[in-house]
């Protein structure tokens, strides 16, 4: 299979993981289905899902110039309120995102925080998540059988 290359002369190659790869295509081609004018090259689709990323981090800081994520586990979504100056939890239990500053579920900061990306972390369910951890533990794994390999070697 030969793939075009970017004709731009500011083109850089980077590597993407092979999942990561697999989950864009799919996304490329269903939204090919539906929408004609979704770029018909996979690399332009990428870049231009990649920059519309970046024009919603700009969008958020002029459309709430006042809050930033301060960071997140695996059940709480930190949002900081400069006008407040408090820092809200914001948590993901019965299908529904909450904040606990508001105590509500529809609030400004949830809005912030449906807008940003780390938000599906919230949800354990989450598909990507759990591939990740897999990928990571099968990476352990060989980690150890290799170490385990050569310490029965250096017994013998
Ligand atoms: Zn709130």
């Amino acid at each position: 299979m030969t793939r075009k290359m970017p004709r731009s002369n500011s083109a850089e190659l980077i590597t993407l993981r092979v999942n990561i790869v697999k989950e864009l295509r799919s996304k490329w081609k269903k939204e090919r289905e539906r929408n004609p004018y979704i770029n018909e090259h996979f690399g332009g689709f990428v870049n231009e899902l990649l920059h519309e990323i970046l024009e919603k981090d700009e969008f958020l800081r002029h459309y709430a110039p006042f809050l930033s994520e301060e960071g997140c586990t695996r059940d709480t979504l930190y949002i900081k309120d400069y006008k407040e100056n408090k820092i809200t939890e914001i948590h993901f239990h019965d299908e529904k995102l909450h904040c606990s500053l508001c105590e509500s579920s529809s609030c400004f900061h949830i809005q912030f925080a449906m807008a940003t990306p780390r938000v599906a972390k919230l949800n354990i369910k989450n598909q990507t998540a759990d591939e990740d951890i897999e990928e990571d533990g099968q990476q352990v794994r060989k980690v150890t059988n290799n170490k385990r390999r050569k310490s029965t070697i250096s017994r013998k």
